[in-house]
């Protein structure tokens, strides 16, 4: 567990820590984390499915080629839409 400075307070705090013990400042790294939880969740569903549909396992591997590439799609706007707010919040 690195240090790290509560970017409020400026105190040291360890990185696992979700909010600052000294002044109760929620931590950037922790929100970021589960920020891109999700989008990076629906990039590699989407990358599986895709892969799938590459391999010709299926008959109808073009559809399932096609689904994959919609939640890969969807996945990237997610992930992109979040770092654009993470980085207009701050
Ligand atoms: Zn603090």
């Amino acid at each position: 567990m690195p240090l790290i400075n509560c970017p409020d307070c400026n105190r040291q705090i360890s990185s696992d820590v979700k909010a600052c013990i000294h002044c109760g400042k929620p931590l950037p790294q922790a929100l970021s984390n589960t920020k891109v939880g999700l989008p990076a969740f629906f990039i590699i569903l989407g990358l599986i499915i895709f892969a799938i549909g590459a391999t010709g396992i299926s008959r109808d591997h073009e559809g399932i080629r096609f689904i994959g590439g919609i939640i890969l799609a969807i996945g990237i706007v997610f992930l992109v839409a979040r770092l654009i707010a993470a980085k207009s919040a701050g």
